[in-house]
């Protein structure tokens, strides 16, 4: 049995801000775990892509924001590919990075990277982080 619960329920702005964001009703989610078992970087989470969806049905954004999975996430859309219920779990651990970003939370600034022989990183590296870190 899984919880009964549904968007009428939850009255929290920031749930209603990951919707806007993603267009993803994560109370479709019915817990199959499929997300979870595909997911290549799944053991360097905190938290798993399912859960995820188990904490946004709860509105419990902030822990989700607060977490390392979604910037663990490399936005391969294996999740995305395999939820029985269509939902773009990519799209959803995006649209926390984005409030995140938009709240100054995770951005790289490349002039003050804290990393040695910064001139020696892959070039291709910079330009995802700027793409993925930048908001
Ligand atoms: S998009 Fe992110 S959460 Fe989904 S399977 Fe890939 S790494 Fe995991
Ligand atoms: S695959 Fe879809 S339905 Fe299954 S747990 Fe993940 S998000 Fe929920």
């Amino acid at each position: 049995m899984y919880l009964e619960i549904s968007k009428k329920d939850i009255n929290n702005e920031l749930v209603q801000k990951i919707h806007e964001i993603s267009g993803q009703n994560v109370f479709d989610c019915y817990q199959c775990g499929n997300c979870s078992s595909g997911c290549p970087v799944v053991d360097y989470m905190d938290i798993t892509p399912n859960q995820v969806l188990r904490l946004s049905q709860y509105g419990s954004i902030e822990e989700i924001l607060k977490s390392e999975t979604i910037w663990v996430c490399s936005t391969c859309l294996q999740c995305s590919t395999r939820c029985p219920k269509g939902i773009d779990v990519a799209k959803l651990m995006e649209a926390f990075r984005t409030v995140n970003l938009r709240d100054g939370v995770g951005v790289v600034d490349p002039d003050h990277l804290e990393v040695e022989n910064k001139d020696e990183l892959p070039p291709i590296l910079l330009v995802c982080a700027m793409r993925k870190l930048t908001g």
